[in-house]
């Protein structure tokens, strides 16, 4: 007897269990692992679809098993490797059976997919078919096409599959998976010149007085119709302008629906360039090592991009696919620029902006084997490749890479898992590697390889540290200190570009009394407000609420009530002020929200219409302009001063990754690099550029402390409305968590708390954490362990309307 393990509804997490059913003789050979069936589900048996997760024989169950009703697919809709993930996924990240599966399951709702059967008009092998073969021809044949379940049901015998594949091998059919979706369209507005009013005409209708709305009356009369975004930020103006101009009946504002193409048409071919010798050695060595899982440790523009380019080539001619990952797919046009124009249509880029129907064709068809090359963010790990070569991981120290959300996985470790299954190599790359990826390539788990030259043999820019203690103390109160200021002006005269960089975005940083120290904190989330000039008002970063600005203390009523610490805004308008002829402008998530206004922002700065870019991470990553000569970071304390083990680590990465934008053309560049902590070490190092001297300090407070890559971290949070209820539960749940260690006897694991969470209050909900310390050697127990308290027992220890996160080795504790 055969049964199958079938999981049914992936969205309802009260069931997070699977359920056993009697695999009918009729359908035994076509019931594989990975295929959707429909079953009896329920007291009233009602038909239900699910999927095959595992086959079991001689069940010793005590229980009677229904029977599989029916079957739907023809192939397996997810590989037998990726269920294997899941699997292992669920163990690792401690997540439930239905939230491990979510990554390897088709976007959208798997009930919602079928498959058409087609019969092709073109086909005349006839002979060459069985009889039954035949007789499901010739039914197509009649009615065109037909959908698989409903074929299947007609010919209900065993064997149909095998039937199915050989008339799709021998030609006479065709398959194509669907899915039933509404699809759902964006549109954008534009703006489109009323051409029954010539263009003198409208100049006086608009009227001397009207400036803005004249260059507006002028610009669209050439471009005629442009979307209405675009031109306000072209003439910095807003959409009440343009308002004002339909009332005069001059234009007309009309809504566009946006078809977001997977890949844009026009991106230009990118020629194979021959590699170097030390770029040589590393391709080689990653080609044909033993070790399946590399590392490039390469400066910024070593050239490591090209070498990923050239591994996939390779793949290609061994008949193999690849995945190529990157932080945020938004964020780094350049290097998915080079990918397609390498490889063109063979290229599939996931970008988070997709809509279903979109998301789900790309997925249909790199699983048709349309596709040898995805190229996207996190999630494109799990692309459903049926012969995959080769994963690339850029950045791979970016902490995009893990999960926040369930399963909160590392994009790394699954990585290394999938390539395990699969047979296909590994390979990340990052001018800063994580201090955990070193240190495992330090010890051999990673084959690691060095690029220490710049591709296009112009050297590093040399980084200077000004000490923004003596500035003041000299009397310079500006955020610029003199060295930046000259170098600045420097730059301009030779008509070259130049970036400020600030790790924090709004006006000021938090608004405080310099009298009794009170700090303006949001109510909901218990964070500092962040004062937005533009709109004059406290923001808080978290959950968007705003606040009117007091003019005096609410704690003392005292009128020094200052902000603190400066913004991107504040730079912005600083510059302004200072340099009154240059052309600036301003990059963060405040002021660019979409891909659009990022590409049109990057599109200035190539063609060389901004002088001064300012902006926070979002212009440390993968960018390219080679006349940029000037990178200023106006202060690297507010990275170093985060509340995160980690801070010393982002503050080197970040300082190189920014430098590494100096200097990439013809002209040398120049970093100046402004702090209150000039002796620190991730200063001092990454100004040497010395990643090892770097980690070797780094490594030491690690062990000292108990920190990966010595410790593993994993923080349990209980959050709900109820602050009485989350605290019961916690410290309920925290004892039984604490016996059970003393119980295990296990050395060498901490348990911290029960603490109220760094944010205490996140969107109302009240916020408790316990920290556990374990050494690696402990990772199976503790989360045994783990499992066993806020799982299995959970019923006991935690009331029902408060809710768990696990995070094993979070991004932060916040
Ligand atoms: P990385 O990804 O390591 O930061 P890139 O791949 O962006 O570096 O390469 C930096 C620059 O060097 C690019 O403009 C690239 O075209 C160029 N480049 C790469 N390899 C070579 C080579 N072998 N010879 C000449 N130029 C190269
Ligand atoms: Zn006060
Ligand atoms: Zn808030």
């Amino acid at each position: 007897m055969s049964f199958a393990e079938i999981i049914i509804d992936h969205k309802s997490t009260s069931v997070d269990r699977r359920f056993t059913y009697h695999i009918p003789d009729q359908l035994l050979d076509d019931a594989k692992v990975g295929v959707r069936v429909v079953v009896p589900f329920g007291r009233y048996n009602k038909p239900t679809m699910g999927i095959i997760v595992e086959k079991t024989e001689n069940l010793k169950a005590q229980f009677k098993t229904k029977d599989i009703l029916r079957i739907l697919d023809d192939k397996p809709l997810i590989s037998e490797k990726k269920l294997e993930l899941a699997k292992w996924i669920k163990e690792e990240y401690l997540c439930t059976g239905f939230e491990s599966m979510q990554p390897i399951l088709p976007p959208g709702d798997f009930r919602d997919i079928y498959t058409i059967v087609e019969a092709r008009e073109d086909f005349i092998g006839f002979d060459i078919l069985s009889e039954n073969g035949k007789r499901i021809l010739y039914h197509l044949l009649e009615v065109g096409k037909m959908e698989y379940s409903q074929l299947r049901n007609l010919y209900n015998d065993s064997g149909f599959n095998k039937e199915i594949s050989l008339l799709e091998k021998s030609g006479a059919v065709r398959l194509n998976l669907q899915v039933r979706m509404k699809t759902t369209t964006r549109v954008e507005k534009h703006i489109v010149p009323n051409s029954d009013i010539s263009y003198l005409k409208g100049m006086e209708i608009v009227g001397k007085g009207a400036k803005k709305q004249l260059k507006i009356w002028e610009f669209i009369n050439k471009t005629k119709e442009t979307q209405v975004k675009k031109l306000l930020l072209e003439f910095n103006t807003s959409l009440s302008v343009l308002k004002a101009m339909e009332k005069k009946n001059l234009v007309r504002l009309e809504d566009r629906v946006v078809y977001e193409r997977p890949i844009p048409n026009e991106i230009p071919s990118y020629k194979r360039i021959e590699l170097n010798s030390e770029q040589r050695v590393v391709f080689d060595g990653i080609v044909n090592s033993q070790n399946n899982l590399s590392l490039i440790h390469g400066i910024t523009g070593s050239g490591k991009t090209e070498i990923y380019l050239q591994l996939v080539e390779e793949m290609l001619q061994r008949g193999k696919n690849s995945i190529i990952l990157v932080p945020e797919i938004s964020l780094t046009p350049q290097t998915t620029d080079r990918f397609v124009g390498r490889f063109g249509n063979q290229v599939a880029i996931l970008h988070s902006k997709l809509t279903q129907h979109e998301r789900f064709d790309q997925w249909r068809r790199i699983k048709s084997g349309e596709y040898n090359i995805v190229i996207g963010a996190r999630s494109a790990l799990f692309a459903p490749f049926n012969n995959l070569g080769l994963i690339v991981i850029d950045e791979e120290h970016e902490n995009t890479y893990k999960s926040s959300n369930n399963p909160k996985y590392s994009t790394v470790e699954v990585a290394k898992k999938i390539v395990e299954l699969e047979g296909a190599r590994l390979v990340l790359g990052t001018a800063t590697p994580s201090v955990e990826t070193y240190y495992k390539a330090k010890y051999g788990e990673f084959q690691l390889y060095e690029l220490r030259n710049r591709a296009t043999r112009n050297s590093l820019p040399s980084i200077r540290i000004v000490d923004m203690r003596n500035e003041l103390q000299e009397g310079n109160r500006s955020i610029f200190s003199r060295d930046l200021y000259n170098e600045m002006e420097k730059t301009l005269k030779d008509r070259n570009q130049l970036i400020l960089f600030l790790n924090r975005r709004g006006y000021t940083g938090f608004i405080t009394c310099r009298s009794c120290g009170y700090v303006a904190k949001c109510n909901n989330c218990d964070i500092s407000l962040t004062y937005h000039r533009s709109t004059n008002r406290l923001r808080c970063h978290y959950c968007g609420e705003t606040h009117a600005v007091p003019t005096s203390c609410p704690s003392c009523g005292s009128s020094y009530f200052k902000s603190f610490g400066i913004g991107t805004e504040r730079v912005e308008e600083e510059t302004r002020k200072l340099f009154p002829n240059a052309r600036v402008s301003r990059m963060d998530s405040d002021n660019i929200k979409t891909r659009d206004d990022y590409e049109i922002a990057l599109e200035s700065m190539k063609k060389k219409e901004i002088d001064i870019l300012i902006g926070t991470q979002m212009i440390s990553k993968g960018l390219d302009f080679p006349s940029v000569t000037l990178v200023g970071i106006i202060a690297a304390d507010t990275t170093l001063n985060l509340p995160d083990f980690r801070a010393p680590e982002r503050t080197f990465q970040l300082i190189t990754q920014v430098a590494g934008r100096a200097g990439r053309g013809e002209v040398e560049g120049n970093v100046i690099l402004q702090t209150y902590n000039p002796e620190h070490y991730s200063i001092t190092a990454a100004m040497d550029n010395n990643y090892k001297e770097f980690f070797r300090s780094e490594l030491d407070l690690r062990r000292e402390f108990g920190y990966p890559p010595y410790k593993e971290i994993a923080t349990v949070t209980l959050f709900g409305r109820n602050n009485q209820k989350v605290m019961d539960s916690i410290e309920k749940s925290s004892s039984a968590l604490i016996d059970l260690v003393r119980e295990s006897g296990l050395m060498d694991i901490e348990v911290l708390g029960p603490n109220p969470a760094p944010l205490e209050k996140i969107n109302n909900n009240y916020r408790w954490q316990i920290l556990l310390k374990f050494g690696y050697n402990h990772s199976k127990d503790i989360r045994d362990i783990i499992r066993r308290v806020y799982t299995i027992d959970k019923g006991n220890l935690i009331e029902d309307e408060v809710k768990t996160s696990i995070d094993i080795n979070p991004n932060s504790i916040l």
